[in-house]
């Protein structure tokens, strides 16, 4: 019998010469565990997922009901299921008057193309404007998005008509115009490795596509769901998107996404053509139903309240010469060194000693460190105390 290790390497497609190839067989709250008595604190949450912990157990009880009752019966869009009608009123709930319209799809990816088709459709324009180092995901139309050449240039041809300007530039967003469908942005850059907008520059963005009457697309796929301590993160910066995309933290471990607008804009998809946007398992019952007990966890358990004390204790203890500096919206946090080789080794050294990080996509000299909002200050304190020995045993002063 070849072990599951085996069978990873051999059958499973494969994206890098190095995964990480931890074997995990069970997790709960901020942990997870291997075959051979392994313990590891996941300090990244499967990168923005569990955001309510690993398996808690009122999601669990969500799944477990909804499995008592029906899986997928039909194609997005045609029968009254309980799970997705409640969990889009309850979005709703969560969000200004006007955003209560809800697309459901099955990952982040397919919320932006979806946003992304309906501000081309609602507007009758082209251009999409996003950002340099933007991730929004790896299908053709959200690669196109991406604010790094890197990742692109294997694949073209992608998206004509996408425009890309600097992050948190006002002198650049006279590029957008009465051409512009459509601005994407995410409110708190994940994968650049955590940069927040000013308050003014956000505010800025809004009024520019208000002016040409561009729509604004806020991803909140990483940073929403209570991860930056209020629970979207576009209600720190005092503006409202015309378009919200969601994934990841919101569906409690299960796969899910959504792209959130006004009915206005989202009826657009009824005609040329009908059925202007399609999926199979999108608001999948229950994916909602994990999703709907996440959203009810959050609003229960003040876990959002937390954040901001939490993302403070990390800020206080990870205090050493090699960390340069800490970036971070609530427990969105990346914690910057001098060099990638640096990082890694201290990453390496951390997971031997049970605590798991990472880095980011487009800032390999940033340790990612998005705990579920669930850590305790003690499990901080833990986590923080790993990362300085590990540094400690890597780098010599
Ligand atoms: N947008 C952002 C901001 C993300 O961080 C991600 C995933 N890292 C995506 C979109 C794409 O989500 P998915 O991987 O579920 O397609």
């Amino acid at each position: 019998m070849l072990s599951a290790r085996q069978l990873f390497l051999q059958h499973q497609a494969q994206t890098t010469d190095f995964p990480l190839l931890l074997e995990i067989e069970r997790a709960e709250g901020v942990y997870m565990y291997g075959p051979n008595g392994e313990k590891y604190l996941d300090m990244i949450s499967g990168i923005g997922v569990s955001n309510v912990g690993h398996r808690h157990p009122k999601v669990l009880k969500a799944i477990t009901d909804q499995l008592d009752k029906y899986l997928h019966l039909m194609v997005y869009g045609e029968l009254v299921q309980a799970p997705p009608a409640q969990l889009a009123h309850a979005l709703a709930q969560t969000l200004p008057a006007g955003l209560d319209n809800v697309y459901f799809v099955s990952s982040g990816s397919e919320a932006v193309e979806g946003a992304c088709k309906l501000a081309k459709r609602f507007t009758g324009r082209t251009e999409l404007v996003a950002f340099d180092k933007a991730y929004h995901g790896s299908t053709q139309g959200a690669l196109s998005l991406n604010g790094s050449e890197s990742f692109k240039q294997s694949f073209r041809p992608l998206l004509p008509d996408v425009r890309h300007i600097r992050h948190n530039h006002e002198q650049e967003l006279a590029q957008i115009t009465t051409r512009t469908a459509a601005v994407i942005l995410e409110t708190v850059q994940g994968e650049a490795g955590v940069r927040v907008p000013s308050k003014t520059y956000l505010q800025k963005l809004r009024a520019r596509c208000t002016e040409v009457g561009a729509l604004l697309v806020l991803d909140e796929i990483q940073c929403g769901f209570g991860r930056t301590g209020t629970f979207w993160a576009f209600e720190q910066f005092g503006v409202v998107p015309d378009i919200l995309t969601c994934a990841k933290g919101m569906g409690g471990g299960m796969p899910i996404g959504a792209f959130i607008s006004r009915q206005e804009i989202m009826h657009s998809f009824k005609n040329d053509p009908m059925l202007g946007h399609i999926t199979t398992f999108g608001g999948h019952p229950v994916s909602c139903a994990a999703s709907l007990a996440t959203l009810q966890i959050l609003q229960e358990e003040n876990l959002i309240e937390q954040v901001a004390a939490k993302a403070a204790r990390f800020k206080e203890k990870l205090v050493h010469p090699a960390i340069k500096e800490i970036r971070n919206c609530g427990l969105m946090m990346a914690v910057e060194f001098d060099s990638f080789a640096v990082l890694k080794a201290v990453i390496d050294t951390a997971i031997l000693k049970g605590v798991l990080t990472d880095w980011f996509l487009f800032c390999d000299q940033s340790m990612r460190i998005a705990p579920p909002l669930t850590i305790t200050e003690a499990e901080i304190d833990h986590a923080c105390a790993v990362v300085l020995e590990a540094i400690e045993e890597n780098i010599r002063f």
